[in-house]
C-alpha cells in the first residue's frame, strides 16, 4: 500500500492546524504551523470564505493526513462504516483509532504514528504473542499489544520503561508500565478521542 513520503510539516500547514505528525518537535517553537500558518505556495493575503465542499474536504483530508493513510484506503474505512446501523462518523473513527499502528502511538510506544508504522513494519511488536507487522490490522477488545523480546533489551525501550508514558494513555487501552504491556480494554468512544475533526462533514463528503 501506498503512502506520503513528503514533509509531514507541508500537510499540517495545507489544512491549517496542528496534527502532531511528528512527535516531539511538534510541541516545541520549531512546529512550522507556530511559525508560518498559511498554506503552501499560498502568498495571498486575502481569502476568499471557504466553500462547504472545502470544508468538507478539509477535515476529510485531516484524517487521512493525521492517520498517515492513502485516499482509497479512508474510503474503504467508510465503506465498513457506512455498513454498521448508527453512528457513522463513531464508527469510521473506531476503525482507525484501532489500527495496529495508530495503538502503537497511542500506548507511547512511539513518538508519532508515523514511526509506529515504522516499529510494526520492521517487526519490534507481537500481537496474542505473535509477531504482527501489518500496520493496518483493526484490534479487537482483549487484543494485548507488547514489544518483541529481543527488542525489549534494546536501549530506547529500556529508556521507555524507565521515563513512564509521556502521553496519556486513552481509556480504552491499558497499559501495564513494568511489562510494557498494552491491552485493547474496550472500543474507543468520542470523548477518549482526542481528535479535532467534524466526522459529520465527513460523512457528507462521502455522501455525495
Ligand atoms: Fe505539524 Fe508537527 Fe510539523 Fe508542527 S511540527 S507542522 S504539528 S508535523
Amino acid at each position: 500500500m501506498g503512502r506520503y513520503t513528503g514533509p509531514s510539516c507541508r500537510l499540517c500547514r495545507q489544512v491549517g492546524e496542528k496534527l502532531f505528525l511528528k512527535g516531539e518537535r511538534c510541541y516545541t517553537p520549531k512546529c512550522a504551523i507556530e511559525k508560518r500558518r498559511r498554506p503552501p505556495g499560498d502568498r495571498r493575503q486575502t481569502r476568499r470564505r471557504p466553500s462547504d465542499y472545502s470544508l468538507r474536504l478539509r477535515e476529510k483530508q485531516k484524517v487521512r493526513y493525521t492517520f498517515g493513510i492513502m485516499e482509497s484506503q479512508l474510503a474503504r474505512y467508510m465503506g465498513k462504516a457506512q455498513l454498521q446501523k448508527g453512528n457513522t462518523g463513531q464508527y469510521l473513527i473506531q476503525l482507525l483509532e484501532r489500527r495496529l499502528d495508530n495503538v502503537v502511538y497511542r500506548l507511547n510506544f512511539a513518538d508519532s504514528r508515523k514511526q509506529g508504522r515504522q516499529l510494526v513494519n520492521h517487526g519490534h511488536i507481537q500481537v496474542n504473542g505473535r509477531k504482527l507487522d501489518i500496520p493496518s490490522a483493526i484490534l479487537r477488545p482483549g487484543d494485548q499489544v507488547t514489544w518483541k523480546p529481543q527488542t525489549k533489551e534494546k536501549e530506547f525501550v529500556k529508556e521507555l520503561t524507565a521515563s513512564g508514558p509521556k502521553r496519556t494513555v486513552p481509556g480504552w487501552l491499558n497499559l501495564d508500565t513494568s511489562s510494557l504491556t498494552g491491552q485493547v480494554v474496550t472500543l474507543p468512544e468520542g470523548t477518549e478521542v482526542d481528535l479535532k475533526v467534524d466526522t459529520r462533514l465527513i460523512v457528507e463528503y462521502y455522501s455525495r
